[in-house]
């Protein structure tokens, strides 16, 4: 788990949120947090906005989608036999 931007860059996809593989959301979520990116940055690229508070929100989007979701695949992966109790 990374924070996912800096000054002049973003992360989407599991180069910010990495877990393990299966749940079988990864390209759901790296989607999912590419238009999050996309949305938030659109009017900051038109000068409708700053870019910093656009990363900003960028943030706190994806880890409101993808967080618990992330939490519950990274414990269950520690013991998978718990999927087939
Ligand atoms: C075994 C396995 C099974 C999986 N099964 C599922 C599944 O059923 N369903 C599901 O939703 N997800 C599944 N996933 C997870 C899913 O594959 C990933 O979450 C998803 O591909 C992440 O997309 P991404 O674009 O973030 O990264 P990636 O798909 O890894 O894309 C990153 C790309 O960047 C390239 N790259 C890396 N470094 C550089 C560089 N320096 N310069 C240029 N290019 C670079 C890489 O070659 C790669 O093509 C599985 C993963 C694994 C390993």
């Amino acid at each position: 788990m990374r924070v996912p931007y800096g000054d002049g860059w973003a992360l989407v996809g599991d180069a910010g949120m990495h877990q393990d593989p299966w749940s079988g959301r990864g390209i759901d979520m790296a989607a999912v947090h590419a238009a999050i990116l996309a949305d938030e940055l659109a009017p900051a690229l038109a000068g409708d906005a700053s870019v910093a508070d656009a990363l900003l929100r960028y943030h706190e989007r994806r880890d409101e989608h993808g967080l618990e979701l992330w939490r519950q695949t990274v414990a269950l992966a520690d013991d998978l036999s718990q999927l087939t109790a």
